[in-house]
């Protein structure tokens, strides 16, 4: 009855609040848990079975959206025939030799190798130390040096969380790793012209620390956590060539820009870049089971060829991660998912970009499914956002708010209705944030 319902809506928020720590959260001060159960599509449902329509699919984890059941076969097969074994130094199996070749024919010619993960953070600790391993086996290990950027995400491990440009995420911890300089935030505001200056800025560094101290430099094709903020024109192409004409290896972090988030297999075609490692994660298997990937390019393999790679975490290369992944791009395949991002990606940004007209909007952007609405309501704004997100919420629509912008990441198999509703909650609320 609708009366157990709420019953146990409730005390599973209580114990909730009693008993689990969640990332990104203030210990000891846990807020009203929204708790999820069922998904399909676009949409999810809470415990209490109101529903959601899903503008973030997670944390941009998802591109086929929920409740796939092809999904779940491809995961209970491969655990019922073998759940897993580990994948260090000799040992393999079938599901991932069968991905790593599918990745390599779908990304750019000069990826050479994969190395299996099971997220985004580890993929980035993977090749921080691989971009220094190769390196340091060709000879040059004072090449040491990560150039990173200013509003950057990375990750949350040791490495990956030093490379991180954002301070709120960086604060008390203690000394981070070093090695890590920080160049400035990649932001053309309302299309300012800023290439010159960032591209004038890395050569003026690179300059001062010495091409021959820096390893590599890492960065997100468009910026997620610090705001879905696409890269100004020319921008990577112009950051490649001076990387190599200095021999500084290219890591692009795709960890939500893969995978048809943002129209293609991989953002570097998009945007006319060769990186030397490709980090990937969340939409190689849609979130179903937690896998990422690192591709690894043939300037890497020259200098670290023959290197012994000492690092691997237990669940490397874990096969129903490989299963679920062949399959969720199968579906991103067979359904022209990556085509759908840019297209409804281009109605969605068309539907909110009249929100700059209000004072308090500084800025809306996006490429493909990756968007953002950028308050600004001085040193409230990033509770005004949290606002937003409260409010859209409670009209039962999933937003997210990272630090001052409103980000949206929706499923790529959202419909026009669900999308255009998505746009009435968000617009009547950032209009009164
Ligand atoms: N890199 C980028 C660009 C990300 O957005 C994220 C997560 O949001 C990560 C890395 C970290 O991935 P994970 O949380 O799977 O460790």
């Amino acid at each position: 009855s609708g009366r157990e319902h709420d019953d146990r809506a409730r005390r599973l928020a209580e114990l909730d609040v009693r008993t689990v720590i969640h990332p990104h959260s203030v210990i000891g001060a846990p807020e009203e848990p929204l708790i999820l159960e069922r998904g399909d599509g676009a949409m999810v449902w809470d415990v209490t079975g109101k529903a959601y329509i899903d503008g973030t699919c997670g944390l941009w984890q998802c591109p086929v959206g929920h409740g796939r059941p092809e999904l779940a076969e491809a995961a209970a097969e491969q655990i019922a025939k073998l759940e897993f074994y580990s994948s260090f130094g000799d040992y393999s199996n079938e599901p991932s030799i069968r991905l790593a070749e599918r990745l390599l024919e779908l990304a750019p010619p000069t990826m050479r190798r994969v190395f299996f993960t099971n997220g985004g953070s580890e993929g980035n600790e993977t090749a921080i130390k691989l971009a220094r391993l190769a390196h340091h086996h060709a000879g040059r290990p004072e090449r040491s040096v990560i150039l990173a950027r200013t509003g950057g995400y990375h990750g949350m491990g040791g490495g990956s969380l030093a490379a991180t440009g954002i301070d709120r995420l960086r604060a008390g911890y203690g000394p981070l790793m070093p090695g890590i300089e920080f160049l400035a935030k990649p932001h053309a505001v309302r299309g300012a012209d800023v290439t010159d200056a960032l591209i004038a800025e890395i050569e003026e560094r690179i300059e001062r620390i010495g091409a021959d101290r820096i390893a590599a430099f890492v960065g997100e094709p468009v910026l997620g956590v610090g705001g879905m903020v696409p890269p100004p024109p020319d921008y990577w192409p112009r950051v490649q060539e001076i990387l190599r004409r200095h021999g500084i290896l290219l890591i692009l972090d795709e960890v939500v820009t893969a995978f048809g988030r943002i129209g293609h297999w991989f953002g570097c075609e998009r945007y006319d870049v060769e990186p030397d490692i490709i980090v990937t994660a969340k939409g190689l298997s849609s979130g179903y089971i937690p896998m990422g990937a690192v591709l690894v390019g043939e300037r890497v393999l020259d200098l670290a060829g023959g290197a012994a790679f000492l690092h691997g975490f237990t669940y490397n290369g874990h096969p129903v991660g490989a299963a679920v992944a062949l399959a969720n791009i199968d579906i991103l395949e067979r359904e022209g998912l990556l085509a759908r991002a840019d297209r409804l990606g281009r109605r969605l940004l068309d539907a909110l970009k009249p929100l700059e007209r209000l004072d308090h909007v500084l800025e809306v952007r996006g490429v493909g499914m990756m968007l953002g609405v950028e308050l600004d309501r001085g040193p409230d704004t990033a509770a005004a956002a949290a606002g937003v997100q409260a409010r859209a919420r409670a009209d039962g629509v999933i937003v997210r708010a990272s630090g001052n912008t409103i980000v949206l990441s929706p499923p790529l198999v959202i419909d026009e209705q669900q999308l255009d509703a998505l746009t009435r909650v968000l617009t009547e609320h950032v209009a009164t944030a």
